[in-house]
């Protein structure tokens, strides 16, 4: 996993950090602007950022044996999905991070779940205990075994993120500090700007957020020019059909499952008639989407097509299992991720060129329904 770091960019990646930076103050305005790369000089290593450790900000002990695990393989972007609060004190990030280990005890965690926490006022803290620990001095292979993400903890490295993101942003002073905190976490751990993740990736949650989850590109980016490397291989473009009344077929019964999954009632047959398109209106309206009753990239990836993996049973299942039938991997449509729908969505994602890991995020869905 580990990789070299460029210290020559590209000519091309200061003019193209210019274009990032004149969108990210047009489009956003709540986002930073990172720092074009000098494009004749070795690029500066990346400096700690300041870190509040657990005793900084009066964490109680960790209530069990915190272990160590490594080396992680990827970064997991997340939103607390707490009030965007306009208090950006450094005595509000601590009474921030304060309750999240608090809500974390409640829900019978050892500590808090996570490795690192951003205030909105840009406050960087360690979330679980022996976070900073891991990080050595300067390269490492070690981190503390979190609870962030079902699945991903042994490898997977948590930020939570002050804040409630499915339609506004961060602040720029959090955005900031997510970059910087990301680009040191990649330079100390040799990890590189892709494997970046939103929680959203790897588990049926909301979480960071839509508005946010659709800044990762960008975040990617950022950190890419903070690490002096090349862009990371931008993913190639989801596509998803549109599906509207009149519409039939199978990805039609994988969206009407999929409505289903989120709570509503509605017939699944394939057909795309007046009951379907009210029930995505109501779907639609749930999300702050434009209700219009069309499913089309946006009510997908709001997401309505949620991640699904192994050990899940639920009508979502009945979606994936729905797609991988008519793509031709025999499969029971029986909501049952088990062991056999594993195989067959590994399967799927080989002959794809996506990564064989059974999880069934948006560009393992988006293939599907292609
Ligand atoms: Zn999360």
């Amino acid at each position: 996993m580990r990789r070299l770091v460029t210290v020559n960019p590209s000519p091309g990646l200061a003019r193209r950090s210019l274009l990032v930076g004149a969108l990210g103050v047009g489009a956003a305005g709540a986002l930073g602007v990172a720092k074009a790369a000098p494009s004749n000089a070795a690029v500066t290593a990346v400096a700690r950022p300041t870190i509040a450790s657990c005793a900084t900000w009066g964490a109680q002990p960790a209530t069990g044996a915190v272990s160590m695990t490594g080396p992680p393989q990827k970064i997991l972007v997340h939103h607390t999905a707490s009030a965007n609060t306009t208090d950006y004190s450094q005595a509000a990030a601590y009474a921030l991070a304060r309750n999240i280990q608090q809500w974390h005890f409640a829900r019978g965690w050892i500590d808090s779940g996570q490795q690192f926490t951003i205030s909105r006022g840009g406050y960087t803290m360690e979330g679980r205990h022996r976070s900073i620990e891991g990080l050595g001095s300067g390269a490492s292979t070690v981190f503390p075994l979190g609870a962030h993400c079902t699945g991903q903890n042994s490898t997977s490295i948590g930020i939570e993120n002050e804040g409630t993101y499915m339609t506004s942003l961060p602040t720029t002073g959090q955005w900031n500090a997510l970059v910087t905190l990301c680009a040191y976490l990649c330079q100390t751990y040799g990890l590189g700007p892709e494997d970046i993740y939103g929680h959203r990736d790897f588990l049926d949650t909301d979480c960071p957020g839509g508005a946010l989850y659709a800044k990762l590109p960008q975040l990617r980016s950022d950190v890419a020019t903070r690490l002096g490397t090349s862009n990371p291989t931008p993913a190639p473009t989801r596509t998803w059909p549109t599906l509207q009344q009149g519409s039939s077929g199978f990805r039609v019964t994988a969206a009407q499952y999929l409505l289903r999954h989120s709570g509503r009632t509605l017939t699944v047959d394939g057909a795309f008639g007046a009951g379907t398109k009210a029930v995505v209106v109501s779907f639609q309206q749930s999300k702050g989407l434009t209700a219009d009753g069309v499913i089309g990239a946006g009510t997908w990836e709001s997401p309505l097509a949620v991640t699904c993996s192994q050990g899940q049973t639920s009508d979502a299942v009945r979606g994936v299992q729905t797609a991988l039938t008519a793509q031709g991997y025999a499969v029971t449509v029986d909501g049952v991720f088990g062991s056999g729908t594993a195989s067959a969505v590994k399967s799927f994602q080989t002959a794809h060129a996506l990564d064989a890991d059974a999880v069934v995020g948006p560009n393992t869905w988006s293939r599907l329904l292609a």
